[in-house]
This record gives C-alpha cells, sequence and structure tokens, in this order.
C-alpha cells in the first residue's frame, strides 16, 4: 500500500503535530502510515481520546500503530506497563485474548472509541475521506468511493494523474477539497 511514501507519512505528520499530549511529538513506535482520506477520522479519534483521557491519562497511553489492513484502519496502543492494546476484532480475534484488564480510568471508553473509528473506517474513502465503502478489487481489500474505486481499476498500480485527481475531486466532492 504505501507505494507513495510522500502521500501516507504527511497526514501521520499533521496528525503528531496536531495532538502533541497523546503523540508526544513522537512518531509511533511501529512503521506507521495514515491515508489521507482517513486523517479527519483518525484527527477525531485522537481527540476524543484526549479528552476522555486528560493529560495524565494520555501520558500512560502509547500510540503504538497506525495503519490501513484490509482496507480498514488499524490503530494500536498500549498502557504503561502493559502489553500491547489490540483492538482488531474483525481479522485476529484470538489477540483480544491478551488484552489485560483496564487499568486507567476511561480505558474502556477508550477502546470504544478506537472499535468505532475502524468501523467507521470500512465506510469512508482511504484517498479523499468521501463516502466509500469496502471492496475487494483484485485480490487488494481497499475502501475507496465510487470514482477512486474506477480510478483504481482504470490504473491498476494506484496511480493516477493531477488530472484524474481533478476529475474525481469534482466528482465526488462536487469541487470541494477533500474532508481534512
Ligand atoms: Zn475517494
Amino acid at each position: 500500500m504505501p507505494s507513495n511514501p510522500d502521500r501516507v507519512e504527511e497526514p501521520l505528520a499533521r496528525l503528531i503535530a496536531a495532538h502533541p499530549v497523546l503523540f508526544r511529538g513522537k512518531e509511533p513506535a511501529i512503521s506507521s502510515f495514515l491515508p489521507e482520506g482517513w486523517y479527519a477520522l483518525v484527527d477525531r479519534l485522537c481527540s476524543d481520546m484526549e479528552a476522555t483521557l486528560g493529560p495524565q491519562g494520555c501520558a500512560a497511553y502509547e500510540v503504538r500503530q497506525v495503519k490501513e489492513k484490509f482496507g480498514a484502519l488499524r490503530f494500536y496502543c498500549r498502557l504503561q506497563g502493559e502489553g500491547d492494546l489490540y483492538v482488531d476484532l474483525k481479522f485476529e480475534v484470538s489477540r483480544s485474548r491478551f488484552v489485560k484488564p483496564a487499568v486507567v480510568e476511561g480505558a474502556d471508553r477508550i477502546r470504544a472509541l478506537i472499535e468505532q473509528a475502524m468501523a467507521d473506517s470500512e465506510h469512508i474513502c482511504q484517498r479523499c475521506g468521501c463516502a466509500g465503502s469496502l471492496r475487494n478489487l483484485g485480490g487488494w481489500h481497499v475502501t475507496l468511493c465510487e470514482p477512486h474505486s474506477e480510478e483504481h481499476a482504470n490504473h491498476g498500480d494506484g496511480t493516477a494523474t493531477v488530472r484524474d485527481h481533478e476529475a474525481i475531486r469534482v466528482s465526488c466532492g462536487a469541487g470541494n477539497p477533500p474532508v481534512r
């Protein structure tokens, strides 16, 4: 998926800058990327986490990895002194057995917030943030809007010209820039 690092790194850098309390200015320890179309979704998730935990609670959390997997958002974090908190119910159910009981106030709420964001990501185009759906395109699971799905089919490798993007932007957002 990260065929163009510039494109995926930039939203993550913006996210880290926008949430200094949660990220403490550092990239997640495990290689991460954030598709542009999900920036607003994850930005909201981070804001909700910060509001729920407060500065002290945030200090107890470490965001370990943010990525796309099987066309859906994955957002992994862990509590200080605990094992990784993998909330990955759809594809890796067995891992949830290793999640330890919540020891931080609001931890259950955090888990619910993350689960909701990951579920929502399956309905948001990972390219542009418009309404989309989870698709299987030639073995690749991706969540795309209709125009971006067509673009993917036309170009195969997922690349597109600037003109393509302008056309897509107009067709899915009536000329509005992608939601950020
Ligand atoms: Zn799209």
